[in-house]
């Protein structure tokens, strides 16, 4: 259904929208961390971006598993593990794929959240990543469930992800190092939760194209 061309412009998409934001991300780091989100992410898709026809032609495993290694071996910071992780689990559904399909993306989505609560210790409600991500997960899954197709799938789920970010301007933040603020984060949105964000809308803009 969906072959690994996709993916690839999917990345590129993910690492423009990325580094337009690279501002952006970092004042929301700013105020609750220490201002280097962006910075971070930035730093991970360029070299990403270094790879992407290296990477073409490949199967969906191996992609998202060179995604994976190069956020982990160049961001500094929790989110380059914490993504890094999510593509890794991601990978391993698609393993030697060129094609996939609804099922495939149900998995690598369920995998993606499952790898960050490990790697993290975290979970919805901790005003970080997953609080984007969980929702967006929810959402594609209940969209497939009702039989929708996979451009509109994705568009609910994008709207999740930005509800979810919306929603953590009213916690408390658990984990990483806007937690250190405790009721002092309230008021402020959370970095990595709009990191997801965008890269969703990023799936939704080239499966619109
Ligand atoms: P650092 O905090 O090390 O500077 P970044 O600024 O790149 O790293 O990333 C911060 C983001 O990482 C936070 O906004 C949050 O969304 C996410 N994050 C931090 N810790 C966790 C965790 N344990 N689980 C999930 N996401 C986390
Ligand atoms: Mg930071
Ligand atoms: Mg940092």
């Amino acid at each position: 259904m969906c072959n690994s061309n996709i993916l690839i412009k999917i990345i590129e998409n993910m690492g423009k929208n990325i580094i337009e934001n690279k501002d952006y991300l970092t004042e929301l780091d700013r105020a609750i961390g220490d201002a280097d989100h962006g910075i971070n992410m930035s730093k991970g898709f360029s070299a990403v971006d270094a790879k992407l026809d290296e990477m073409s032609g490949k199967d969906w495993g191996s992609i998202l598993k060179t995604v994976a290694m190069t956020l982990i071996s160049t961001v500094g910071g929790a989110s380059g593990p914490l993504y890094g992780t999510a593509f890794l689990r991601a990978s391993t559904v698609v393993d030697g794929k060129m094609e996939i399909d609804k099922e495939d993306i149900i998995n690598m989505f369920e995998q993606a959240v499952e790898g960050i609560k490990m790697r993290g210790k975290s979970n919805k409600g901790d005003k970080t990543i997953l609080d984007a991500l969980i929702p967006a997960f929810e959402a594609l899954k209940l969209a497939y469930e009702e039989g929708k197709d996979t451009k509109i799938a994705f568009k609910m789920a994008e709207e999740a992800a930005l509800e979810g970010v919306e929603y953590t301007k009213d916690i408390i933040a658990k984990k990483g190092r806007a937690s250190y603020l405790g009721e002092r984060s309230i008021g402020h949105q959370d970095p990595g939760a709009t990191s997801t964000y965008i890269m969703i809308k990023s799936i939704n803009e080239v499966l619109e194209q």
